[in-house]
């Protein structure tokens, strides 16, 4: 797959606000935050989409979650509540192409989804 700015960031090679970095998963601050606390946790090795997804990503994907959960703690976030999202390709608007989980929460974020 193409490279992202994401990659980049998991490399080093692009600024931003990292949180939490292992060998499978990087988490960074949202540049342009929706909520309070706006986190994106990616993949290291790149995987397009959640359509791209095969068993050899199970162990990435499974830490993503971990990861989330320790973060949320570490937010203030775990008690009152948070949203996991992962948008897939267009019509979920998805913008970079290397799969995140964007953790989201620290205000009331309403309804999942508008009509
Ligand atoms: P999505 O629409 O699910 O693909 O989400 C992409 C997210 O990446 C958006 O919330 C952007 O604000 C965020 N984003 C884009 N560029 C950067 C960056 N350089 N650092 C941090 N977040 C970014």
């Amino acid at each position: 797959m193409a490279d992202t700015i994401f990659g980049k960031i998991v490399r080093g090679e692009l600024e931003a606000d990292v949180v939490y970095q292992d060998d499978l998963v990087t988490a960074f601050r949202d540049i342009q935050p929706k909520a309070p606390v706006h986190i994106l946790i990616v993949p290291n090795d790149p995987v397009e989409t959640v359509a791209h997804v095969e068993p050899r990503h199970e162990a990435a994907l499974g830490r993503m979650f971990t990861v989330a959960r320790k973060l949320a703690e570490e937010e203030g976030i775990a008690e009152d509540g948070f949203r996991l999202i992962v948008n897939t390709r267009d019509q979920a608007g998805q913008e970079v192409y290397h799969l995140h989980m964007h953790l989201l929460g620290g205000r009331s974020l309403g309804p999942m989804l508008s009509r």
